[in-house]
């Protein structure tokens, strides 16, 4: 190949790759996969409005829970609401429900034990349907959902 028609190419592979790196994990429950790396949490919102968190391997089969703890902080409209969990089925379910409405952002706080250093992910927390990929719009999986996936430590 000449060395042209390589520099061409160059801008198509580097938006192939940052497309995969950008492609978000669909939550088995329907929720939001939060990790990039496993072992995966994921972070769903149930029919009640309590969270629930379970975490996966990487291949998303769940694995067992070793001794995490989750909180988190609803930061709704109305006040930041905080959100404890405890287990119930081999995940964390949180004790307090979500405030009403929606679009507003929940910190997700997970240790990998009670004495780790915690990890916050910020989740903007939407609960209409997707039209593309038909989850809820907090765990769309669409392409430009990745834009959402930046987490800070
Ligand atoms: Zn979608």
């Amino acid at each position: 190949m000449k060395t042209t028609q390589m520099l061409r190419l160059l801008p198509v592979l580097a938006l192939a790759v940052s497309a995969v790196f950008a492609k978000p994990i669909p939550g088995p429950k329907g929720g939001k996969i939060l990790t990039t790396d496993a072992p995966h949490a994921e972070f769903f919102v149930e029919q009640d409005r309590t969270v629930t968190v379970t975490f996966y391997d990487q291949a998303l089969k769940p694995v067992a829970l070793s001794g995490q703890v989750v909180t988190a902080t609803a930061e709704a409209k109305s006040g930041k609401v905080k959100l404890e969990f405890a287990e119930k089925n081999g995940a964390l379910v949180s004790k307090q429900k979500l405030p009403d409405g929606h679009d507003y952002t929940v910190v997700v706080q997970i240790r990998a034990a009670t004495a780790a250093k915690p990890t916050n992910y910020r989740v903007l927390f939407h609960d209409e349907i997707c039209k593309e990929c038909k989850r809820a719009e907090y765990a769309c999986v669409c392409d430009d959902a990745g834009k959402e996936q930046e987490h800070k430590k």
